[in-house]
């Protein structure tokens, strides 16, 4: 008996959905970012170095910048940080660097933003925690002046609530108010509205001090994948303040990179998120830029934006027995990661590549025809040459010991040809 069924209509193609927003905007000179509304989701990263050393912080953010970076973040939790803010800046001003500086505030944000205004002139949003602010009287009233430093020197905020320091009086009256409830919540969903209360309560304080909802981005972090989704499908749903979204302390290497991964693009594809961080711990010796090159491989993935060239490679089988498709798909790789900052200037439309690097003749062919380039080649018992397919056609069979040499060649003079202006 045949299982196969007409279609009763036409497949839906998938495709990110879109939840619209405020708009805030981030500015330093002459660049603006803009966060929400119709503009693309945008790429954040935080340093790690001391802030009180300007030039290894300058250095960095340059770094995080230049891999793709467009806010980063510093910390300030020190009267000798917030008075070494302005020669960051200014570092970063010197090297040609106009990417926004954020602040993050803990604990004593209110006195650093009043005591350091070139500290508050030079950042170009401030994050604020709501847990960690204060207690009691004194956390409006602390609140209330980060607030007013932002509406004076016309910075917008972040009030980043994470689940790592709730407001703890807020987490009790709810506990309290859940107790009096017939069929009490549990425990994990009280959490979940503490977190977004928090959000929400000190954003509708600062609209309520005179600053406008446009100044205002929110976030609700927290370290499960399925927590963060549950958070945020329930923020959304209750504002239409921008949304920074990240997997709080997601972990290291592969760990941290897969849950931040799965959990963004749920969210992402949904049309929750304006503004994105990937909180990797970096492994001894890795690059802090790592967490920019994982936020923009998300976004390139789920098709929101494109950063650089793509370059598909089968993973190879026992048809491979010699690494010359994995050497060659890593050198293609990285040779166009590498050429990025040049071509993007040189040969606009670049990032939209695709390169092909196959292993074998069962997908080879067939693969390489659905990039703009890409080369076949020889599995084991095949005869050794490479096919070369240029927009679907075969263009050439490359044989010897130069293959991936003459490849590149091959790309650079593709390059050259089709996004030269
Ligand atoms: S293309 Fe060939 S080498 Fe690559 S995974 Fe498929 S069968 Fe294996």
């Amino acid at each position: 008996m045949s299982v196969l069924q007409p279609a009763s209509s036409a497949i839906a193609v998938a495709a990110p959905q879109a939840r619209r927003s405020r708009q805030a905007q981030v500015v330093w000179g002459g660049r603006v970012v803009k966060i929400g509304g119709d503009a693309p989701v945008c790429i954040q990263s935080m340093t790690n170095t001391d802030t009180v050393d300007a030039i290894a912080t300058a250095i960095q953010v340059k770094e995080l910048a230049q891999a793709g970076s467009e806010l980063v973040r510093i910390t300030v939790n020190t009267p000798e940080a917030a008075a070494a803010v302005p020669y960051v800046r200014e570092q970063l001003d010197r090297m040609g660097i106009d990417v926004p500086l954020v602040g993050d505030f803990h604990y004593n944000g209110h006195t650093l933003l009043t005591d350091y205004p070139a500290c508050a002139e030079a950042l170009s949003k401030y994050r604020i925690n709501p847990g960690n602010v204060g207690k009691g009287d004194k956390r409006d009233r602390q609140f209330g002046q980060m607030i007013e430093a932002a509406m004076r020197w016309q910075k917008p905020v972040r009030i980043g609530v994470n689940w790592g320091s709730l407001d703890q009086e807020l987490l009790a009256r709810l506990m309290d108010d859940n107790a009096q409830r017939a069929t009490p919540l549990d425990a994990q969903q009280i959490m979940y509205e503490a977190l977004i209360s928090s959000a929400l309560d000190s954003a509708q304080t600062a609209e309520s001090m005179g600053m406008a909802g446009e100044q205002i981005i929110l976030s609700c972090k927290v370290s499960g994948v399925q927590d963060l989704i549950s958070v945020y499908r329930e923020l959304a749903q209750r504002c239409n303040y921008p949304l920074h979204l990240g997997l709080t302390e997601a972990g290291m290497g592969t760990k941290g990179t897969v849950a931040s991964t799965a959990a963004l693009s749920v969210l992402l594809q949904e049309g929750i998120g304006d503004t994105i961080r990937v909180s990797l711990t970096p492994q001894p010796g890795e690059a802090r830029t790592q967490e920019v090159v994982v936020a923009s491989e998300i976004l390139q993935a789920l098709g929101l934006r494109m950063f650089n060239p793509s370059v598909t490679a089968c993973p190879g089988c026992g048809r491979t027995t010699s690494t010359t498709f994995q050497e060659l798909a890593k050198q293609i790789d990285d040779y166009l990661r590498q050429q990025m900052p040049v071509w993007r200037a040189q040969y606009p439309g670049v990032e939209t590549l695709k390169v092909a690097v196959m292993g074998c003749i069962v997908n080879g062919p067939g693969e390489s025809k659905h990039a703009d380039i890409g080369i076949s080649l020889p599995g084991t018992g095949e005869a050794p040459a490479a096919p070369v397919f240029i927009d679907g056609q075969k263009a050439a069979t490359l044989r010897g010991s130069h293959i991936i040499a003459e490849f590149q060649q091959m790309v650079d003079a593709y390059i050259q040809r089709k996004f030269a202006p």
